[in-house]
């Protein structure tokens, strides 16, 4: 797995944003994440090593991009049309970003991006109902070539149901970390994989975060646990789509 972060901090948004993992290590080093710069490896993606060959080049090629930010943050204006120039010169890698903050989608790609790149993956976050009924529609329509919801951390219910379309191509579901961790029930989780399947869209769970509620009971999850767990679960689901597409 390849990460590339160019910049580093971030801005509290909307209620997924409260126990912000960014925020939690960075206080650990009583770092203020609020405080945003443009990281040492801001140059990765063009970085060759003494054999001339580029640094940046994983297998599988997916590099997971600005997990320390938010690619699409205001105080990132000034960069990112430098980080797009990189982006677009390595066609042979595929970046995968996520972001809360779809409605500066718009006014943030370059003039090129037409109907999106071929090897950029932007997702959504949607922790709730609320940022659903907000952010997706803006997300459907936005021309954008691979398209994920990440509903993560989970925080109540949400019906994606008006949202799955033929454009989404999965769907991601997993609860909160950390010691302040909100409560992630499996009912939630179950009836989003329902929505997924009778929508033909994939689905996965991929973590109980630290506080998992299920039939009633409530866990104390550690972090080590909390992939594995939603592992066993089981109910990762693959669309025809998805198989058809490998
Ligand atoms: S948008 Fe993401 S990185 Fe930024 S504060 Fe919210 S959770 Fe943290």
């Amino acid at each position: 797995m390849a990460l590339w972060n160019p910049w580093h901090g971030c801005r509290k948004l909307s209620e997924g944003c409260a126990n912000c993992y960014v925020y939690r290590s960075d206080a650990r080093y009583e770092r203020d994440s609020s405080r945003v710069y443009k990281t040492g490896d801001f140059g990765l993606p063009l970085k060759r090593n003494r054999a001339g060959e580029y640094k940046l080049s994983p297998d599988g090629g997916v590099v997971y991009t600005c997990f320390t930010s938010d690619f699409f943050l205001e105080d990132a204006d000034e960069w990112r049309c430098e980080a797009w120039d990189m982006i677009r010169l390595r066609r042979d890698l595929r970046f995968l970003m996520i972001t809360k903050r779809i409605h500066r989608f718009a006014q943030c790609v370059p003039e090129d991006w037409g109907g999106g790149w071929d090897h950029v993956a932007v997702c959504c976050t949607t922790e709730n109902q609320d940022r659903a009924d907000y952010r997706l529609p803006i997300y459907l329509e936005a021309p954008i070539k691979h398209k994920i919801i990440i509903c993560e951390p989970l925080l109540g219910p949400v019906d994606l149901s008006p949202f799955l379309n033929e454009s989404i191509e999965e769907v991601v579901a997993g609860g909160e970390s950390g010691p302040f961790a909100r409560v992630c029930d499996y009912d939630w989780v179950l009836d989003l994989r329902a929505q997924c399947v009778r929508a033909g869209v994939a689905f996965t769970f991929k973590q109980t975060g630290a506080r998992f509620r299920k039939d009633g009971r409530l866990y104390r999850v550690e972090r080590r646990f909390q992939h594995r767990q939603a592992r066993k679960a089981g109910i990762n689901f693959t669309s025809k789509k998805a198989l058809n597409k490998n």
